[in-house]
């Protein structure tokens, strides 16, 4: 006879295990499964955003965690010449913190265990149990497990999405590959990070658990096979555009690979009947704002309550799910166009320049820019049309011979924020439907690479 649960949730990491704390402490039989052993990595840069500190401060990880991971509370921005140095703690009223996600993750899944969850870790979800056009649970090696809702947290590829056949949309190809390592002994000050672009150079640095320091260069997409053929010499030669950070390792001694990813972004449809889908296997934005993990927080804590109502039995609990895919989209929108525009690839636009260095030189910007990462207020309310027209000015003004490249630069930001206006998602009774005739079509025990459009290249 199958296992019973409240809710089964595929995926233990930053998005499944907050959600089984979460609903673990209402009171939910919650079963979280994972294929992974635990402690286990997974390719990440892993900054959490001062709002996803918070949330961590919630759910009782953050003091476990910053007993073996530094409080990050100060930046340097590098805007090309330009230097910043700020302290986000003081403005936001958070650190920031990076522990890798081997620590991490494990931090969190100990705490769902804690709640009252039940852990079953190299675990393989090998599909979904269909009971009456809906999804009544999940199929493993070991036998099923049955719950009138699954959650699908299980990342990027999705076993869950695929099963049901979530449609995919706003598809954004990489721009970048995140090229990045561990180093010990570096000549860092443990409270401190860096963030730059220099040219067509970004960079991502900051102490991390361990008593490492992890150091990621940038470069552009179509350096994929120089990449590849020596990533080593490009991560050295991307560090020495950054001088200070590179002089911070110039005695360090690395550990372990260079590590390489690069992944496309996207939404999925993310409810249906007995389904939901939660962080990355429902939405994933470039990484280069550093958002995913903070997302995936946030879904976790809006999505909680939502579970809670759908299954009280009260109300139209599919209904509830949708609300929530909606609100996701909302949540996501702005900084998924954001992060695509950071993350493209090639030096910055000219007006992108003339904006970086106003930011730089305005202590009141570079406050708001930072409010932005935090997800506190929308890109929009700081990258407005004035700051891009008055920057359009002085640009002509300092670079008349670049008129045109500027005219068209100016042409190319209206159009995109008349098509990026508002989401796009569909209606509650078209995902309804869909998810019905999706998850009957689909066989739910297709093989695991079955007619999934590989997302990205994983480059490691
Ligand atoms: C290069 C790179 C750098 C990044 N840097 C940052 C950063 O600095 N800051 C930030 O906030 N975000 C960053 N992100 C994004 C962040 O890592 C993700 O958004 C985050 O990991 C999403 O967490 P998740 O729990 O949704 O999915 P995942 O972390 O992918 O976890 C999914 C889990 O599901 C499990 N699973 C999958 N399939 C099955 C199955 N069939 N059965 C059982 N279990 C299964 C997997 O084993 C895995 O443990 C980065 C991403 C990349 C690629």
């Amino acid at each position: 006879m199958a296992e019973r649960f409240d809710v089964i949730i595929v995926g233990a990491r930053c998005a499944g295990s907050p959600l089984a704390i979460l609903l673990a402490r209402a009171g939910l039989r919650v079963c979280v499964v994972d294929r992974a052993r635990f402690p286990s990595d997974t390719a990440s840069t892993h900054g959490v955003q001062p709002s996803g500190v918070r949330i961590l401060d919630h759910l009782g990880v953050l003091e476990p965690l910053l007993k073996v991971t530094p409080a990050i509370e100060r930046a340097t921005i590098a805007f090309d010449d330009d230097r910043v140095v700020t302290d986000f703690t003081a403005l936001v009223g958070a650190p920031m913190v990076s522990a890798r996600r081997v620590t991490l993750d494990a931090i969190l899944l100990e705490a769902a265990a804690a709640a009252g969850a039940e852990v079953r870790t190299q675990t393989a979800v090998t599909g979904l149990v269909e009971d009456r056009g809906r999804v009544a649970g999940v199929k493993t090696k070991s036998g099923e497990l049955r719950a009138p809702l699954v959650v699908g947290a299980d990342g990027i590829r999705s076993a869950v999405a695929r099963s049901v056949e979530a449609a995919e949309y706003h598809q954004t190809p990489a721009g970048r590959i995140f090229t990045w390592a561990y180093f010990e002994s570096a000549d860092a000050d443990d409270g401190h990070m860096w963030l730059g672009a220099i040219g067509d150079h970004g960079f991502l640095a900051f102490p991390t658990d361990a008593g490492l320091f992890m150091a990621a260069v940038v470069p552009s997409i179509e350096r994929r096979d120089e990449v590849l053929a020596d990533r080593e010499a490009v991560h050295a030669a991307e560090l020495a555009h950054w001088p200070e950070l590179e002089a911070t390792l110039a005695r360090a001694r690395r550990v372990g690979p260079i590590r390489l990813m690069s992944r496309d972004g996207f939404f999925r449809e993310s409810a249906g009947p007995g389904w939901v889908l939660v962080g990355d296997a429902g939405h994933f934005k470039d990484p280069t704002p550093g958002q995913g993990i903070s997302d995936a927080l946030r879904q976790a804590v809006e999505l909680a309550p939502a579970v809670e109502r759908a299954l009280g039995g009260a109300g139209d609990g599919d209904r509830e799910l949708h609300d929530w895919w909606c609100w996701r989209d909302r949540d996501a929108w702005e900084m998924y166009w954001f992060a695509h525009d950071m993350g493209a690839p090639g030096p910055p636009p000219l007006l992108i320049q003339e904006i970086q260095r106003r930011i730089a030189a305005d202590p009141e910007l570079t406050d708001a820019l930072l409010r932005v990462l935090n997800h506190e207020v929308p890109p929009s309310t700081v990258f407005t049309p004035a700051l891009a027209l008055s920057a359009a000015g002085r640009a002509l003004l300092t670079s008349p011979g670049q008129r045109r490249t500027l005219l068209r630069e100016v042409q190319t930001i209206a159009a995109n924020n008349w098509r990026r206006r508002a989401p796009s998602h569909p209606s509650p009774a078209a995902g309804r439907q869909q998810g019905v005739r999706d998850l009957r079509r689909s066989g739910v025990d297709r093989p695991s690479n079955g007619g999934v459009a590989r997302r990205g290249a994983a480059l490691r």
